[in-house]
């Protein structure tokens, strides 16, 4: 599957082992619940003993706009959403530059629509730029119809946008519905980031996706992610709208992110932090995430990767 920027030349190719993996999830078995069985450790490429990946959500004014469509009346709210794309994702370049990292951005198709020149700028410094609806549309009771509907939306945006076919997905507010991950392998997506049962990332059994013409025995790479390593719980304060409510000290986000990172490294989980420009672009936030970057480059067989590259 190719992703115009997905998979660099300069980080390793050998992808994660996750074919010893016992699916964790399917639709077959009841459906409803992870397999008794959590996901083993994968075996990483050679040199390397657990996994980082920075992800980046463009949220921008989606998210707001879905939670109050009226709040496209506030100028003050909106302007603290185009912060993101407008201050925090040329600040973000910078700093994964200085670094030579590359990082994914999941972008909503509306914020690839209304910005640009900044999804092109994430494609041409040779991040990855994964899926993340079309409008940020709560999926909670949506019928199927309706999300793939959505989801060819944003498909149609980011190549129009950026030229670019993403291999990455991951859903809104991490609200995967049952239908999602079929309607993902349908589309040829690799891989999502949505649910949070392990510390590995593992393979996601897709049921039903045979019916529709896709391979019999489909699945998914799940590349799990949770709220503890989100900087929407620490940051996001939106008043009267949505968030967390809270403006947390950057340091205590970073003594956070930096136990969970020595913790996941020792026992050679992947570690997949949740960052939105609008939020971790503020000058102090960022300078935490430097400190956390310089972290991640001391901490020996740690692979700092993409979620595409991890694949
Ligand atoms: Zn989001």
């Amino acid at each position: 599957m190719a992703n115009a920027v997905g998979r660099p030349d300069a980080i390793p190719h050998d992808g994660w082992d996750v074919a010893a993996n016992t699916p964790a999830w399917s639709r077959d078995s009841g459906g409803l619940a992870s397999a008794a069985t959590p996901p083993a450790p994968v075996t990483w490429p050679e040199g390397y003993t657990a996994a980082a990946c920075l992800t980046f959500d463009l949220d921008a004014e989606s998210a707001v706009l879905t939670a109050d469509i009226t709040s496209v009346y506030r100028m003050s709210p909106m302007s603290h959403q185009a912060y993101g794309p407008l201050v925090g994702v040329p600040r973000i370049l910078a700093l994964l530059a200085r670094h030579g990292i590359r990082a994914t951005f999941f972008v909503p198709g509306y914020s690839a629509h209304r910005y640009p020149a900044v999804v092109r700028s994430i494609a041409e410094a040779g991040h990855e730029i994964a899926h993340h609806s079309y409008f940020h549309e709560n999926t909670i009771g949506m019928d199927e119809r309706t999300e793939a509907d959505m989801i060819d939306l944003g498909l149609e945006a980011l190549h129009d946008v950026a030229g670019v076919r993403p291999v990455g997905y991951r859903a809104p507010m991490w609200e995967l519905t049952y239908s999602t991950p079929r309607l993902l392998a349908e589309r040829g997506f690799l891989y999502d980031s949505s649910l949070m049962d392990s510390d590995h990332p593992y393979r996601l059994a897709v049921a039903g996706a045979a019916e529709a013409g896709a391979a019999e025995e489909s699945s998914l790479v799940e590349v799990p992610a949770w709220w503890g390593l989100d900087d929407w719980e620490q940051y996001a304060f939106l008043p009267d709208l949505m968030g967390s409510g809270v403006i947390e000290s950057p340091a205590k986000a970073l003594q956070m992110w930096s136990l969970e990172l020595e913790a996941a490294h020792a026992i050679g989980a992947v570690f997949v932090l949740t960052c939105h420009p609008f939020l971790s672009g503020r000058p102090a936030r960022a300078r935490a995430l430097e400190e956390l970057i310089e972290l991640m480059e001391r901490l020996q067989g740690l692979w700092i990767t993409t979620m595409g590259a991890g694949r």
